[in-house]
């Protein structure tokens, strides 16, 4: 249930809703929105809070009530109209807005040569953040397990050179805090999707996060595991489609193209898409990046590797950094059939 308060509602009136709201046993979530206040009541609507519609709809402030089918309550268009604008780092990116938003850079940080070369070719080509991991899910306890802290700040320092906000991978509640020191987005990898522990402690970071979808998970149940990052109080979620399971295996994952346009009709969160993960193949990395932006996708996160031959981790799907650029200049050309743009430095190449 939300209650939606007139515009220019008093404090004292917005109070005496919250009390009453405590009263019937709910949580209180206030959306203070540009004209008006909205306050959703977290909790069960069951059958006797249903008269609790009348109750709230005749106090005074209030302009209506609206009862919320959405199984998803702060993730809902329902509760939140308008499309939400993600700030990324403190450099102006921004995610969900008319610029499209390129994510770019290695699976995960090998070395400093490494990071810092993906670095000038993500800043060359236009892209608007950096990534990389340092603690990372690896299928075999065998395989290189990543630099951990070391990783993160070679990441830091990959963007004290080239000016680009970092987005890094956290898999751990206890390790909250220390990627957040030095990453300005943090990633909740598609295995840890519905790790609720994980999703809670990010939800209380003051760091936007982008939640990848599990291969295996409903759109439903995806905005369920954003809906805990929300409750939490953090509000900025950025979904990334990244391939789910299907029969066919010619591709790595099947990239769910529909789930952007569904995603952006039951969510106000951005949208991106990972068409390296969602394929596992860089000679299909392009075509399905310019799918995602075709079916309306607010960005991109996109492998890049200077040399994929020899990566540590995920080399086959890394693009070349000539490859990067190319793809860089033809979103520049389809980004404004969609109404869309990206940064200066792409469409002035
Ligand atoms: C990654 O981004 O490198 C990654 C491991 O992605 P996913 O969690 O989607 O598999
Ligand atoms: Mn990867």
């Amino acid at each position: 249930m939300v209650i939606i308060m007139k515009m220019g509602a008093t404090e004292a009136e917005k109070a005496a809703v919250l009390s009453r709201v405590e009263a019937a046993g709910f949580r209180p979530f206030i959306n203070p929105g540009v004209e008006r206040t909205v306050i959703a009541l977290l909790g069960e609507v069951d059958i006797d809070k249903v008269e609790l519609v009348d109750i709230f709809a005749n106090m005074a402030g209030v302009e209506r009530v609206q009862l919320i089918s959405d199984p998803f309550k702060l993730s809902s268009r329902q509760v939140h109209p308008e499309p939400m604008v993600v700030p990324v780092g403190d450099g102006g990116v921004a995610i969900g807005g008319s610029t499209l938003v390129v994510m770019a850079g290695p699976c995960s940080v090998e070395s400093r040569e490494q990071i810092l070369e993906s670095a000038a070719v993500v800043r060359a080509a236009g892209g608007a953040i950096l990534r990389g991991g340092a603690f990372k899910p690896r299928t075999s306890p065998h395989s290189f397990q990543c630099l951990g802290e070391a990783g993160l700040a070679l990441l830091a320092e990959a963007r004290a050179a080239t000016g680009l906000p970092i987005v890094a991978e956290v898999m751990d509640p206890h390790e909250v805090d220390l990627v957040s020191q030095y990453a300005d987005m943090l990633q909740i990898g598609a295995r840890n999707q519905q790790n609720f522990a994980l999703l809670r402690a990010v939800g209380r970071s003051s760091r936007p996060i982008l939640l990848k979808r599990g291969p295996g998970t409903k759109i439903k149940d995806f905005l369920m595991a954003a809906e805990y990052v929300l409750a939490e109080g953090n509000p900025n979620v950025v979904l990334c489609e990244r391939g789910i399971i299907s029969f066919e295996d010619a591709t790595r994952y099947t990239c769910d193209i529909n789930a952007v346009p569904v995603l952006k009709r039951l969510s106000h969160l951005p949208v991106i898409v990972d068409p390296s993960h969602a394929t596992g193949d860089w000679a299909l990395v392009e075509p399905i990046a310019l799918a995602g932006i075709a079916a309306g996708a607010d960005g991109l996160i996109i492998e890049v590797h200077p040399d994929p031959q020899h990566a540590r981790s995920d080399g086959k799907q890394s693009l070349k950094p000539k490859r990067f650029a190319a793809l860089m200049e033809r979103l520049a050309r389809l980004a404004p059939v969609v109404d869309r743009q990206l940064p200066l430095a792409v469409r002035a190449g």
